[in-house]
């Protein structure tokens, strides 16, 4: 395995073996994951900005391919979804991510990311009933991330498939807010619980008066439309600070924790990331 530093895997290899041969090696590597038990969920710890309390966690998808080792999901999660594989991928993290959370402390919950297929997926609402059955998790303890690029082609049935989830009890937040041409009328039209604020915009916070005024513009309108904020990428005291003073409910980034493997059972609870 060739690797140069986390999160910069390059699959293909100029070489010998063309990038078709790749490719197909990739397919058929990817397809035989699931029967080998090569993935596995990181979780990343997400906290409450004022009180700094861990209120749960995003569930991260890891492949620890046999001769590449760890392959980063902006890899092979879009290559998975192009030959038809996502469905099956996600839901083994849906089960799991339900089966690992129902074991943890009560409070907690888990946020697990759904790919565009999923999305469009029509026995996503059924499938999600029936794991949050057979896990035991509590509804209100599952959130679900959703991308625009999930919604952007279909907006009436975006719109139903969320309104369903609601209707379960299941928070539903917008990923990587900011980044697509229709945030805002997405916000305006979708029954979106959380929005997490993209990593860009937190990134420039302190450096570029740009950022605070997006940050700042994003907070006001969420609170003012009873939507919550997580910061994402959230890296420095400087950055948390500003956040908090904005008014961000939630923070969630390398300050406060890497994803992780976690412990078994409700040792969970007890990794805590704060001071
Ligand atoms: P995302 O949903 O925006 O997840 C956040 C990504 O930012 C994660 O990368 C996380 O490790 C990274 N990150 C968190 N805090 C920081 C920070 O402070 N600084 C920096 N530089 N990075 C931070 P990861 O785990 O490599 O995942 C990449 C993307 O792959 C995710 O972006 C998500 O879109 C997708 N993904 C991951 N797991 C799943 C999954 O189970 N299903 C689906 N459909 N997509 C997934
Ligand atoms: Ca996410
Ligand atoms: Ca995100
Ligand atoms: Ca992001």
């Amino acid at each position: 395995a060739k690797k140069e530093k986390p999160g910069s895997f390059r699959w293909y290899e100029s070489g010998m073996e063309s990038e078709l041969v790749q490719r197909r090696e990739l397919e058929s590597d990817l397809r035989q994951a699931l029967l080998r038990n090569e993935f596995a969920l990181h979780y990343q710890p997400v906290v409450d900005t004022t009180s700094n309390r861990l209120t749960g966690y995003e569930a991260l998808l890891r492949w620890n391919h046999p001769t590449r080792g760890s392959v980063s999901p902006a890899d092979f999660i879009p290559f998975a979804e192009q030959h038809g594989l996502m469905i099956e991928i996600g839901d083994w993290v849906l089960r799991t991510a339900c089966e690992e959370a129902s074991r943890w402390a009560d409070e907690l919950t888990v946020s697990v990311n759904l790919s565009p297929t999923q999305f469009c997926w029509p026995n996503l609402v059924p499938r999600i009933t029936g794991l949050l059955e057979s896990s035991g998790l509590p509804a209100n303890r599952l959130e679900l991330e959703i991308t625009e690029t999930a919604m952007m082609n279909d907006v009436a049935n975006a719109k139903s498939v969320l309104e369903d989830l609601r209707a379960l009890g299941i928070l539903v937040a917008m990923d990587d807010f900011g980044t697509g041409y229709s945030s805002l009328s997405f916000l305006r039209t979708l029954p979106f619980t959380r929005i997490k604020i993209d990593r860009s915009f937190v990134q420039d916070l302190g450096r570029t008066k740009e950022s605070l005024a997006i940050v700042r513009a994003v907070t006001g309108l969420c609170s003012s439309l009873g939507v919550a904020t997580t910061a994402e990428g959230v890296e420095t005291e400087e950055q948390r600070r500003i956040l908090k003073r904005e008014g961000c409910q939630q923070l969630q980034g390398y300050l406060l924790g890497r994803p992780a493997l976690l412990p078994p059972a409700k040792d969970a609870a007890r990794v805590m990331p704060m001071e």
